[in-house]
């Protein structure tokens, strides 16, 4: 049987090696899944989310555990890992909140005889192809509500956070959904690929564009919903109105909190030319203030890249911006434990990758811009979609910027955040479809039309 081998990506040690699934496995684990979601959606909603409150209680009892291994397996830096944990209380405790209200059959005519309804079936059987670098946010993002709404699930960890996948199906079992009502499915690429084999009613993916692409193409002829929440390459304007040093701190913390691999990372900044100076001054400050170091211990700050392939792409934007001209701060270059350190470049442009690829590591360029025209067309031009955000204390001037950007989520002085109470997705290839949100429950239903006349 081939096996799955789990790395300490800051210390290069083996912690695990775990029996992988095969094609024979997924498509005995998709057929169990299907048998059993009549009998998960029969369920009052009430007992389903009794197993979810009976979960967020084991995650909060647990709290210290699972961050210690999510850190291990991904090199999180430990207080991170338990912030993800927090954050991820809230976000239950919204769907749990909402989930009746989302699923309510809602009457939307009544008159002359006429009755018009619309009711919220479960899609069916959903499978969950995520990531590894908020694996218990972008996981439950999926899994609960999926779970609530009356599907069955199959879940394929990153395997760069089957740890934690074990972990949230350990819980899940242990608060009472059955088995082969969550279903984990252990292994890379292959599995992946095996489970869009399956009969199944959707497929939610979280990941990069390129394996995105693919599962699209593969799914298109297929009809079965797909959601692909993917990479971007977000920008921050900075104008010349707004103070440097309080937006100089909160964009370093944004573009390299999670060590800079967060889908939703500041990854290019452009600064007014009046205040460019006081920026990048108040900017180096900041990063050269984090501390880099063992994940496990709670004052590191920058942590290990999760994948070392990642170091080559870094290492690969850094030596293209110098070669293009660009002024290099701080950084550049590798540390040990998969780390890298802390990187600002200025003197950049669009010519650059550093500019236009997705980084997804502690990488930053900060470029000059005269006038918000000069920064709307700089931040519109991209592939990508997910977040854009303003600084200023002018609210109209930021709104009038934001709303001419194309991204699925906005921020005013603030930046790298996510709320449940908001929908959360991604114009271009940023992807498809939501998550979050009472859209974000409600995507994991079918809406059936009810036409009633009265005889
Ligand atoms: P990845 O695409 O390498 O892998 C994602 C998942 O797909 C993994 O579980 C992997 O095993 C699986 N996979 C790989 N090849 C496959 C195939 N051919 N068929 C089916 N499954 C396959 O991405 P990653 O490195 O895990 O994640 C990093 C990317 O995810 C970044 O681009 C980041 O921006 C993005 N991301 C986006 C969001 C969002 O909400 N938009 C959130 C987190 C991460």
């Amino acid at each position: 049987m081939k096996t799955l081998a789990i790395h300490n990506p800051a210390t290069g040690t083996l912690i695990r090696e775990l029996p992988c699934d095969d094609a024979a496995s997924i498509a005995a684990k998709a057929l169990a899944a299907r048998s059993a979601q009549p009998a998960w959606a029969a369920l009052p909603l009430a007992h389903r989310k009794d197993c979810i409150v009976r979960f967020r209680a084991a995650v909060v009892a647990e709290l210290q555990a699972l961050a210690a291994t999510m850190t291990a397996e991904t090199g999180k830096p430990i207080s991170m890992s338990r912030n993800e944990l927090n954050g991820l209380l809230g976000r239950i405790d919204f769907f749990l909140a909402e989930v009746d209200a989302s699923t309510a059959t809602q009457t939307v005519f009544h008159e002359g005889g006429m009755t018009e309804q619309i009711e919220h079936l479960p899609l069916g059987v959903v499978a969950n192809i995520s990531a590894w670098n908020y694996p218990w946010f972008v996981g439950c993002n999926v899994i609960i509500p999926a779970l609530l709404t009356g599907n069955t699930v199959l879940y394929k960890p990153s395997e760069y956070a089957t740890l934690t996948g074990l972990a949230i199906a350990r819980l899940l079992h242990a608060a009472g959904v059955p088995l082969d009502v969550f279903v984990l499915c252990v292994g890379g690429a292959g599995v992946g690929t095996a489970l869009q084999a399956q009969r199944i009613d959707g497929l939610f993916f979280t990941g990069s564009y390129a394996t995105g692409a693919k599962i699209a193409q593969t799914l298109g002829p297929r009809m079965v919903k797909l959601q692909l929440e993917l990479g971007g390459k977000d920008p921050t304007y900075v104008c010349e109105d707004a103070d440097p040093a309080i937006a100089a701190a909160s964009l370093a913390d944004g573009a390299m909190y999670n060590t800079g691999q967060s889908c939703c990372s500041v990854e290019r900044i452009y600064v007014h030319e009046k205040i460019f100076d006081a920026f990048v001054a108040a900017f180096l400050d900041t990063v050269r203030g984090f501390r880099v170091g063992d994940p496990m211990d709670d004052a590191t700050y920058i942590g290990a890249l999760t994948r070392s392939a990642q170091l080559d792409v870094l290492d690969a934007q850094v030596a293209d911006a110098i070669a293009k001209g660009a002024t290099l701060l701080t950084g550049g270059q590798r540390l040990p434990g998969n780390s890298y350190a802390p990187t600002v470049f200025t003197g950049v442009d669009h010519t650059m990758d550093l500019m236009v690829e997705e980084s997804f590591g502690p990488v930053i360029g900060i470029q000059k811009v005269a006038s918000d025209a000069e920064a709307v067309a700089l931040m519109n031009d991209t592939r990508y979609g997910l977040t854009a955000g303003v600084f200023s204390p002018d609210e109209a001037r930021a709104r009038a910027v934001l709303a001419q950007v194309r991204a699925g989520s906005v921020y005013w002085n603030c930046c790298d955040r996510v709320s449940p109470r908001l929908p959360w997705s991604g114009y271009g290839d940023s992807g498809m479809g939501l998550t979050l949100s009472t859209y974000g429950i409600q995507t994991f239903t079918r809406p059936k039309a009810w036409h009633l006349r009265q005889a």
